[in-house]
């Protein structure tokens, strides 16, 4: 079926083949992964909100995709999710911030399971963002005693998975908290919280032993912080399998300082270690008319911004946060991107004056519909200080994956690009040879059923699909005809 003449295969490639944009990353980009099931894994918690405020993503070719698909081609191994208690009004509006319920967690981690990715569940255990300087419990729950907030934590958690699994989704990690560096669900003494964090992790044990529990701080710049948080846990007894931390270089210190405090938590207590949150800008410019959390003049100086506001640099600062925390050893488990596809729900660049304040009020009636900004205005009833005052669109659309059209950046090669894996090495030895053209003609069969990566490594004419137009490839370049795609390469 497959040996066909070269003279044939040629003219199927001239009509099937589209073009092949060259890999991004250099080669060399490898890291020595100390832990074998290294997490390059990303946070999409605002997708759903997009997609239906009208975002598409597409592939280098400018094909539309699903963007779980296109996360898995180029490496992504894991998404994260986060999840709200009850975004929501009395009158069903919601709050923004993809308003992350459970139920739009349970269509991430199915579609994320179909890619072949596991998914990390991350619990605010609250109604809105929760973070080092709010940690709102949620409505429902705002008069109960810590004990009953601890029932009710529990219950919460073990129903949600339950919930989460029974749609398809494979659940690997369990967040109990989101950079709960001051607090949790309301609670600020550490012996409460740590009474809260066991709750959690009790009920991520009951529903299934083999998934880890992970808790979440941050700022590990400030001297002695993770050492106090970590012995903390320790002489409170919390149950836990990895210590999480967010690193964004713009505020959180230098990458040799995050492997040292990663390690005494991983030497002292036998922890796993985790970048649970990171990003980087590939601009400086705003696409969707709200203003970006770094932008010229704002967290876009300092040390520890070692990498140019380009895609380049975008992909080094990935790639140096996972080497910084592969540097812990055996026990450092991984690295999460934050929200890197949450791209503009309408592109304001270029425009200006009248144009570009009707695209933005455009963009704020998305916002308000689909919950598609970081905060709606109908979030003042729980947050009316900040989100109720500040509410608008994505301050993170300069991080994203993708350009201001949903076109998939250069820079996202790097979640492959680390891994070593080589173009046409579909068998993993470090060879291409014939074994890799049988391979690929048995992936191409349906006969054997790779991971995301392995089948990027067959697709070498990259048209997202394995086909015998692939292996007839692999046989010419072992046959010694010059490629014409970069076969033996790093991706
Ligand atoms: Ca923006």
């Amino acid at each position: 079926m497959v040996k066909r003449s070269i003279a044939a295969v040629l003219t199927v490639i001239a009509l099937v083949c589209s073009a092949f944009l060259p890999s991004f990353a250099a080669e060399g980009d490898r890291i020595a992964f100390n832990n074998p099931d290294f997490i390059r894994g990303m946070d999409v918690s605002s997708v759903l909100s997009l997609e239906r405020s009208g975002v598409y993503f597409y592939d280098e070719n400018g094909n539309e995709n699903d963007l779980f698909k296109i996360l898995a081609r180029h490496g992504v191994n894991y998404i994260r999710v986060r999840i709200w208690n009850d975004p929501y009004d009395n009158n069903g509006n919601g709050y923004g911030g993809g308003n992350s319920d459970v139920e739009s967690a349970c269509e991430i981690g199915r579609r994320a399971a179909e890619c072949g990715m596991k998914l990390l569940v991350d619990f605010h255990y609250s109604d809105f963002w929760a973070d080092p300087k709010k940690q709102q419990p949620p409505k429902e729950w705002m008069n109960y005693s810590l004990s009953e907030k601890c029932a009710a934590l529990h219950d919460f958690t073990l129903t949600s998975l339950q919930t989460i699994k029974s749609a398809g989704a494979e659940i690997g990690m369990v967040q109990i908290g989101n950079e709960t560096t001051t607090g949790i669900a309301g609670e600020y003494d550490f012996s409460a919280m740590s009474k809260l964090f066991n709750s959690g992790s009790s009920a991520v044990r009951e529903f299934d032993s083999d998934v880890l529990v992970a808790l979440h701080f941050t700022n590990p710049e400030r001297d002695g912080h993770v050492r106090y948080l970590a012995d903390s846990l320790n002489k409170n007894g919390v149950d836990y399998d990895v210590f999480a931390t967010s690193y964004y270089p713009f505020w959180h210190g230098s990458l040799s300082n995050l492997t040292s405090v990663l390690k005494y938590v991983a030497d002292t207590y036998g922890k796993y270690t985790l970048v649970a949150e990171t990003s980087y800008p590939y601009t400086l410019d705003d696409t969707d008319g709200f203003q970006n959390t770094v932008n010229t003049g704002d967290n876009s100086t300092g040390e520890n911004l070692l990498w140019s506001f380009t895609p380049q640099g975008q992909a080094s600062e990935v790639k140096a946060v996972m080497s910084a925390v592969n540097d812990v050893g055996e026990k450092g488990l991984g690295v999460f991107y934050w929200e890197g596809a949450w791209i503009t729900v309408g592109d304001t660049t270029g425009l200006s004056g009248k144009a570009c304040s009707e695209r933005r009020n455009a963009n704020s009636v998305l916002w308000e519909a689909y919950g598609s900004g970081w905060a709606s205005s109908y979030s003042a009833e729980y947050d009316p200080d900040d989100a109720g005052r500040y509410y608008g669109g994505s301050a993170v659309d300069n991080q994203a994956f993708f350009d201001s059209n949903g076109k998939v950046l250069p820079s996202l090669n790097v979640f492959a690009s680390v891994t070593g894996r080589l173009l046409g090495d579909v068998n993993n030895d470090g060879l291409v040879d014939v074994t890799d053209a049988t391979e690929t003609q048995r992936i191409a069969a349906a006969i054997a059923s790779p991971d995301a990566l392995t089948n990027r490594v067959a697709d070498i004419n990259g048209d997202g699909a394995v086909n015998v137009v692939d292996a007839t490839e692999i046989q010419k370049y072992i046959a010694g005809y010059s490629p014409e795609y970069p076969i033996n390469k790093s991706l």
